[in-house]
């Protein structure tokens, strides 16, 4: 069995009175895509927060890479947690150019040139180094975005709505080349949508929430032919799966 990259051990938080997440207990396996989907308010994004160290637990356990990095009297700052993060806007130094915005989190000296070439030619932006973020689309943008949080060699790439800000026409190509460009990285990813047919399409597990509780685990197909609860049955809708080939 593959390394567990990311494990929530009944996990909680509240905001006053609101019950945000209430005990998730989950695990990511390493080089996996977890795709975290549910309605507007269920907790997605606290979840993806709890993970990167933006928020505390009110109780629970998250570990990064084997690491314990939040439990009862145990706190990790984000910046030691090993976690990679793609906001919804991308958030690139408009001061900075391509390079330099992927050169960011790498220590100073040694590899950090060949690091960042690397990098270039995952995202196959190889000629964009000088460029500044201003003349980039906003697919190329993200692609940096990827880029900078996969410099340092993360153990989890954390995304939130990743797509949302695209054109409807470019959301699904763009959304094929990223799937592309991660599992190249080997990248072990979660990543938040409440785009049913984006959560089936891009995990390779589903884990869909409903008021801060996560109703099923799953893979697609398990999600979609076996649903565990009635609210993932309704949720989840009319898509479906084709047997196919792509030539
Ligand atoms: P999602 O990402 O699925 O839309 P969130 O994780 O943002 O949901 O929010 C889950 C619940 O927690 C919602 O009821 C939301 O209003 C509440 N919540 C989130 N952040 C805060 C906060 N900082 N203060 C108070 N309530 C919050």
């Amino acid at each position: 069995m593959s390394r567990i990259a990311v494990r929530c051990k009944e996990l909680s938080r509240s905001y006053g009175t609101t019950a945000a997440l209430s005990g998730i207990n989950l695990e990511v396996e390493e080089g996996s895509f977890l795709a975290l989907l549910g309605p507007s308010g269920c907790g997605k994004t606290t979840l993806l927060r709890l993970i990167a160290g933006f928020e505390r637990p009110n109780g629970g356990v998250v570990e990064v890479g084997g690491k314990t990095v939040a439990a009862p009297g145990l706190f990790v700052f984000p910046e030691r947690r090993k976690v990679g993060i793609v906001f919804q806007d991308y958030a690139l130094f408009p001061h900075l150019n391509v390079g330099d915005n992927i050169a960011y989190g790498l220590i100073r000296g040694t590899d950090r040139k060949e690091r960042v070439e690397e990098m270039l030619s995952l995202v196959r932006m190889k000629n964009y180094n000088s460029r500044m973020p201003h003349e980039l689309s906003g697919g190329e943008q993200q692609r940096v975005a990827i880029a900078r949080a996969l410099a340092p060699g993360p153990e989890v790439l954390l995304l939130d709505e990743p797509f949302s800000n695209l054109d409807a026409d470019l959301r699904t190509r763009i959304r094929s080349e990223v799937k592309g460009i991660l599992a190249c990285a080997g990248a072990t990813v979660i990543f938040v949508t409440h785009d049913q047919e984006e959560a089936l399409f891009m995990g390779d597990r589903v884990g869909v929430m409903n008021s801060g509780k996560l109703e099923q685990l799953d893979t697609p197909e398990a999600i979609f032919h076996t649903p565990a609860t009635t609210f993932v049955a309704r949720f989840i809708g009319t898509t479906d799966f084709l047997d196919g080939k792509t030539e």
